[in-house]
């Protein structure tokens, strides 16, 4: 027997129950991992209290790096013993995972496995949000809202690496002094952001706006473009979103609003190798700093979505089994 998070059903924090568990056996073109570190995410936050339609019990977790244990039949690529990780895992709460052969992305040597856990899922997301939703150029401006945040801060460090001026905001000092001394050139907070945005543009507004936050932001988001800018809504941390007239994107100035989700920009192996391969390059030669926030033992899990929500944690959140 082993452990893992299990949920009967939707519902709060309280439903991430640590318990003991059938080891998985790997499937045809599956890998079983030893899970060194999963890592937390808003999304798992969404499933967990059914946003997200999941199937009970359900066992959270997308994102972990650790060790291959055993393959199943077909699995060519990785052998018992090579160290993986992956940002589209199965049931990662856990001491073993099973992960697609696909969706699994060799951990360089460079990288601790702590850091490789914290990286997959919230530096895949920066990678294909500005180069691939939006292109972002040298000398553009971008607003990006919850700058201390996984995302956050991992994004402000590859928009200051490609020339972009960065705006972007947070709810209290400690975040602030994060995300200034992470590279970003303004630090706001959320109250009258838009307003902000235009003085220090000169009126002109933000090329784009990466908004992970979702109902409290999106009026104000699309205040502080430019003509023919974009909104790129990329999560709810605080709420959905309610529906939108498309007429505000006329009268805001002929604007863009996409509403992108991961697997769209991780098509097939190649984007795969493509995005982790920059993005874990980057945090072994140091370019990228990759900040570990909080780390709880596995059966702490409740505690961490708690925190997580209750917008208590900066950069990454992890779980050690
Ligand atoms: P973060 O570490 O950024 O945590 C969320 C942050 O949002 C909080 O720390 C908080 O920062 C801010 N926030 C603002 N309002 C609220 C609120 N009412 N309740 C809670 N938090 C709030 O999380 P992640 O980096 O994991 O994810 C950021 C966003 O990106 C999420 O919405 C997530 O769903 C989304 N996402 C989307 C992906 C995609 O492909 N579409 C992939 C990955 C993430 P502060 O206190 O400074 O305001």
């Amino acid at each position: 027997m082993t452990h893992a998070i299990v949920a009967q059903q939707a519902g709060g924090p309280e439903v991430l129950a640590y318990t003991e568990v059938e080891r998985p056996e790997p499937g045809p073109g599956q890998l079983l991992v030893k899970v060194a570190a999963a890592g937390v995410n808003f999304i798992d936050t969404y499933k967990r209290g059914g946003v997200y339609k999941v199937p009970y019990p359900f066992i959270p977790g997308g994102e972990a790096a650790g060790t291959v244990e055993a393959v199943g039949d077909g699995v060519t690529a990785f052998a018992a013993g090579d160290r993986v990780a992956t940002a589209e895992g199965l049931s990662c709460y856990a001491e073993y995972a099973l992960v697609d052969e696909d969706a699994a992305l060799p951990v360089p040597d460079g990288l601790d496995d702590f850091t490789a856990a914290a990286l997959p899922l919230q530096g895949m997301t920066a990678h294909y949000l500005m180069n691939s939703t939006f292109k972002v150029e040298p000398g553009h401006t971008v607003l990006l809202h919850a700058g201390a945040g996984g995302v956050g801060l991992l994004l402000i460090q590859l928009l200051k690496a490609r020339g972009a001026e960065v705006i972007t905001t947070v709810s209290t000092d400690e975040k602030e002094q994060l995300a200034r001394g992470t590279g970003a050139d303004h630090v706001l907070r959320y109250d009258g952001f838009a307003a902000r945005v235009r003085e220090i543009t000169v009126g002109a507004g933000a090329d784009v706006v990466f908004d992970g936050v979702g109902k409290d932001t999106f009026d104000g988001s699309l205040k502080a473009l430019r003509v023919r800018g974009m909104l790129v809504l990329f999560g709810a941390a605080s709420g959905p979103v309610p529906p939108v007239d498309p007429q505000r994107l006329n009268a805001g100035g002929s604007l863009f609003l996409t509403r992108p989700t991961m697997g769209h920009y991780l098509r097939d192996a190649a984007e795969r190798r493509w995005r982790s391969g920059e993005v874990f390059a980057a945090a072994a030669d140091g370019s990228l700093k990759v900040r570990i926030g909080a780390r709880y033992p596995l059966s702490q899990a409740a505690q961490a979505h708690r925190d997580l929500e209750g917008r208590k944690t900066t950069g990454k959140v992890l779980l050690v089994p």
